[in-house]
């Protein structure tokens, strides 16, 4: 499955992390001093009718104070805050602020600055909490031209020494990714500026990718709080640097500090990212501890997280366990069990979330499709694959293609699946006819192979594996120099070679392995060991197959002998320090070869062990001598 899930904490986006209010709280009318904190619409509409029954319609005061809780109700209509607006008389600075406010937050927010400029006209005066409403409103849309005029009012009006107003200043123009004039502004008095300050200078470094001077920045804040932290982790995330950004939340949790939901999530995508379960474990455990509730994003996260480290027992746990579920919960379970090779309990589970009256989503049939294509369903792929299109509307997508021509190419449908990449309306990307040809070589279709591996190689030459998916089936069709043609051709051309790693966590360290390594503090007991393993093998009948060097796609293979891959190195060095009665958990960032899972299977048959393998495209696991994958993969 190429799709991550498109994850609901998108980082940098809430303003709740840069609150730029001096509170968030409605303030009070004594009709309104029962309408909650956040209001639903009827709420707010029953609060109105009060204010109607009691004749309080026409005053001014009361009014502004429903528009003051109509800002804090994410649903209420803006024909209805407008109307409210329209029907106070000689609206003052405290009316015009909190339309400003619901303008601000609404899916218009620019809505906002038309509104300001109106009432600029009609002679009502601003304030402090003025220009935070109207510059939260520029950096949503974004716009920096009238951003910057609002910066003008707010030195022409006298308002430039307001600590909320600087800040909301800096904010604007970090989330614009002007940090030259976000800089400035920050420098300028630098005996008015707060964490909050400083906070929105972090975000804004974090935001452009200059995690240096973000570091820098981190370093010599005076005082730091949750959003700092989490923020400098999120930056590190972002800009792919993962270990670090995990090791500055062990840090963050060292020192004792509160950790929020923006910290917990970031971690635990890394954590997924990475496929590090006890990292992943050691946040659980923390979240535990600190009685942190499980909201639907900490829950789905963990749901993921368990998933793509290998656990999907723990996984189900904890979507078992959340007090409530969302529609990305449900895809973060469906699509683990997918990948995990569990396709009929993930499709149970999609029947259950159908029963439940949620409606699916573009991931959820990634999952779906998947599932089907895991377990050989054939006529109920093609049947969700319809039923998405016709009964939801989803436009399939790359990723859905992927799923299908997977399940036909699995069923040896290969000219269905050829007929479906041709009729597409988007064209077919590299990655679906490799799929095609893996599918292809399988089934013995070597003409067609052949011609669609020199399409692949053509659409994108610079891509090594698939110069070794088409020598894979010149060889496979015996046609020696067609095979050493492609394999020169890939040489001279010089593509992109991905370097294979793997990984392995070990007592609070990871450990990470790349073919032929040396450089490991154990490297001669790891050879050591890897050279007992094979001998045991050897004597129960495991013979290495040096052809599989041609289909592997990875680079290592071509430089080192197949006995030394990555992958082995971790399994030798698994067998050493993992204790007996617990599964080797390795993540590789290419395919396993034939080889290597021919290697693993056979570890786990003669020495008893159980090892999960989390390779470039799928979860293997290994038991008894089999492998989860049905060894098609
Ligand atoms: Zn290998
Ligand atoms: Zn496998």
């Amino acid at each position: 499955m190429r799709s991550g899930l498109s994850c609901r904490c998108s980082p940098f986006s809430s303003n709740a992390r840069l609150s730029l209010r001096r509170s968030s709280t409605a303030p009070h009318h004594p009709i309104l001093s029962l309408v909650p904190t956040s209001p639903s619409f009827p709420q707010l509409l029953q609060a109105h009718a009060q204010l109607v029954v009691r004749g309080l319609t026409a005053s001014r005061a009361a009014m502004a104070h429903l528009l003051a809780h109509c800002a804090l109700c994410t649903s209420a209509p803006p024909h209805y805050f407008h109307a409210i607006y329209a029907r106070i008389d000689r609206p003052n600075v405290f009316a015009a602020n909190n339309l400003l406010r619901c303008l601000a937050r609404s899916a218009a927010p620019s809505d906002s600055l038309l509104f300001y400029s109106r009432s600029r006209r009609a002679g009502v005066l601003t304030n402090n909490y003025t220009f935070p409403f109207l510059l939260q409103a520029c950096s949503r849309t974004p716009v920096v031209a009238e951003g910057a005029q609002v910066h003008a009012h707010v030195v022409k009006l006298g308002f430039d020494g307001d600590l909320y107003v600087r800040n909301a200043l800096i904010h604007f123009y970090s989330s614009c990714c002007e940090m030259d004039e976000s800089e400035r502004v920050f420098n300028e008095f630098p005996e008015r500026r707060d964490v909050v300050s400083w906070n929105a200078m972090l975000a804004g470094y974090a935001r452009t990718g200059r995690i240096d001077v973000a570091e820098e920045l981190f370093e010599g804040m005076p005082e730091r709080d949750a959003i700092s932290w989490s923020t400098m982790i999120m930056g590190y995330v972002q800009g792919g640097i993962l270990e670090k950004g995990l090791k500055l939340f062990r840090e963050m949790v060292d020192k004792g500090e509160m950790v929020n939901e923006a910290a917990l999530v970031t971690v635990l995508s890394a954590s997924a990212q990475l496929g590090l379960l006890e990292n992943g474990q050691f946040i659980h455990s923390n979240i535990k501890a600190r009685n942190f509730p499980i909201t639907l994003a900490v829950g789905t996260a963990l749901v993921d997280m368990y998933a793509k480290c290998g656990s999907i027992k723990l996984s189900k746990q904890v979507f078992d366990g959340m007090p409530q579920r969302d529609v990305f919960a449900w895809n973060a379970m469906v699509c683990g069990l997918a990948t995990h090779g569990m396709g009929k309990e993930a499709l149970e589970l999609f029947q259950r979330f159908l029963n439940e009256g949620l409606r699916p989503t573009s991931v959820t049939f990634v999952g779906v499709l998947n599932a089907c294509s895991r377990a050989g369903l054939v006529a109920e792929g093609r049947q969700y694959f319809k039923s998405m299109i016709e009964d939801y509307g989803i436009e399939p997508e790359m990723e859905h293609y992927g799923c299908i021509v997977d399940l036909l190419g699995r069923a040896g449908l290969v000219s269905e699946a050829l007929e479906l990449i041709e009729g597409m309306s988007v064209s077919p990307d590299p990655v679906l006819w490799g799929t095609l040809l893996g599918a292809c070589k399988i089934h013995g279709l070597l003409d067609l192979g052949i011609t669609i591996g020199n399409k692949l190689v053509e659409l994108d030459p610079s891509h090594d594996g698939h110069y070794v998916l088409l020598a894979g089936i010149y060889a496979k069709a015996r046609k020696w120099e067609d095979v050493i043609r492609v394999r020169r051709l890939m040489s001279n051309r010089g593509t992109n070679k991905v370097a294979g790693w793997s990984l392995i966590e070990a007592h609070g360290s990871v450990h990470k392995f790349v073919a032929g390594d040396r450089e490991h503090k154990d490297s001669s007991e790891v050879y050591m060991t890897l050279e007992m393993i094979g001998r045991r093998l050897g004597e129960a009948g495991y013979m290495p197959d040096v052809s599989s060097v041609l289909h592997d796609i990875g680079d290592e293979e071509k430089v080192h002998a197949i006995t030394e891959h990555s992958e082995r190195l971790a399994i030798a060095f698994g067998m050493m320090v993992v204790d007996a009665d617990l599964p080797i958990r390795i993540v590789k960032n290419l395919r396993v070869c034939g080889d290597c899972h021919e290697f693993s299977k056979m570890v786990t048959k003669v020495f008893g062990r159980e090892i999960v393998m989390r390779d470039g495209s799928r979860f293997h696991h290994f038991k008894e001598g089999n492998c989860s994958c049905l060894d098609y993969w």
